[in-house]
């Protein structure tokens, strides 16, 4: 997938300041204090490290428009949708909505059968 048919990528000034400002603020994996384990992630790990930095979108890009929005650009665009996590718990989570994390946060059964067993925790 290139960067032109990549949605997230279609505004790359605002993509950057969007990270840079996440980065900034150091915010926890959301997914992790979801499921009560180290939310911390330490931003200066190397982009593709497994508990690296990652931008998650809260309202997935592929469902932008539970979000609202009317494109999928707008969706990965909006600072309020943006959260940080680790790369591998952004990588498990997939297209999961936050309603479906917390379901199986909570030990529910999630709707989507296929729910992948949870990233290592890496030595946190
Ligand atoms: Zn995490």
């Amino acid at each position: 997938m290139g960067n032109k048919t990549n949605p997230r990528y279609a505004n790359g000034s605002l993509r950057t300041k969007n990270r840079r400002r996440l980065r900034a603020e150091e915010r926890p994996c959301w997914i992790c204090q979801l499921f009560g384990r180290n939310s911390h992630i330490d931003y200066s790990l190397p982009p593709g490290h497994p508990m690296s930095f990652e931008v998650d979108e809260l309202i997935p890009v592929s469902r932008y428009w539970l979000g609202g929005y009317r494109t999928p650009e707008q969706c990965a665009n909006d600072y309020r949708n943006l959260a940080s996590t680790h790369r591998c718990c952004n990588q498990w989570r997939g297209n999961k909505t936050v309603d479906e994390v917390k379901a199986i946060a909570r030990g529910m059964s999630p709707k989507k059968p296929d729910s992948d067993p949870l990233p290592q925790p890496w030595g946190l």
